[in-house]
């Protein structure tokens, strides 16, 4: 099976439209397909169709913001009913609180000499409703005040840099909640990630809270995960009876480390998520 669990489209803080994504996907030889834009799903009957028309299998989806102990962590939920209420409504609320922070983040750049970030990064997201730090990372590419994403990061946006504005998201347990609810399974996106900002036994305390919340899958093979890192969350996997999930997170080509459809097998003893989506 080769499945992509996880990637973003221009309706979160990717660049390229839900369809297109799916054909880029399709051609890379890709048979069970997720669209999981950050707290949107208005990609979801585009992608849907998009993937009918090419015989690829398709799963809605969403990768929700959370924090947890100050940290943000991101849950991805696969297989939930795009309508859903509940779902629906606290996506909305994780989402409003991203143009004030927007607005704060272009006045924490002017004070490092970097005006003007607001209208820059508006012209590079396409969903209004979801401007954040990628765009406004692409801004400063695009005015050559970096040389690329990944460098506006580490000097700029990322936890303790100049233009780090923090944003309260969602609860775990109430983005678990809302991913069950619309009857999906939530999964644990990019765990590795986490690893730098929390202490070993809070990380530990990451994976019993989202089980106790109802979590049931932790994403082993990632765009963000070296193999080693792989292997380490494989077993995690097993330790914790988790269902193993695969994902590209690809936004951008040239800015995503792992082309849609591109992700690694998982390793063949864990069972897979789609085990369960099917
Ligand atoms: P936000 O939800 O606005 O806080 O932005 C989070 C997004 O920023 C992630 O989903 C990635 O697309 C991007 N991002 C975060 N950290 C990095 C990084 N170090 N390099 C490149 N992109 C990043
Ligand atoms: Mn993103
Ligand atoms: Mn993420
Ligand atoms: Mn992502």
């Amino acid at each position: 099976m080769n499945a992509d669990l996880h990637c973003h489209s221009v309706v979160s803080d990717g660049c390229l439209e839900p369809a297109t994504l799916v054909r880029r996907a399709h051609i890379n030889g890709i048979s069970l397909f997720s669209l999981t834009d950050h707290d949107e799903l208005g990609g979801t009957a585009e992608a849907a169709r998009e993937a009918a028309a090419l015989g690829v299998r398709f799963v809605p989806g969403v990768e929700i913001s959370v924090t947890y102990r100050d940290v943000a962590v991101h849950v991805v939920g696969l297989g939930v009913d795009p309508e859903n209420p509940a779902l629906q409504a606290g996506l909305e609320r994780v989402r409003a609180g991203r143009e004030e922070r927007a607005r704060r983040m272009a006045d924490a750049l002017a004070r490092v000499g970097l005006g003007g970030a607001l209208a820059g990064a508006r012209r590079f997201a396409r969903n209004p409703s979801m401007i954040g730090r990628a765009h406004f990372a692409r801004h400063l590419v695009a005015s050559g005040v970096m040389p690329d994403v990944r460098t506006v990061f580490n000097h700029y946006l990322s936890h303790g840099k100049p233009g780090f504005v923090p944003l309260r998201w969602a609860d775990l347990e109430e983005a678990v909640d809302w991913i069950r609810g619309a009857g999906g399974i939530a999964v644990m996106a990019h765990p590795a990630r986490y690893c730098q900002r929390l202490s070993t036994a809070a990380f530990d305390l990451l994976f019993d809270v989202f089980m106790a919340a109802g979590g049931e899958a932790v994403e082993v093979v990632a765009g963000a995960h070296s193999p080693e890192e792989a292997g380490r969350f494989a077993t995690v996997a097993r330790r914790r009876g988790l269902l193993a999930s695969v994902g590209s997170d690809f936004h951008e080509e040239g800015e995503s480390p792992v082309d849609v459809g591109r992700c690694n097998p998982l390793p063949p003893d864990l069972e897979p998520v789609w085990s369960r989506l099917v």
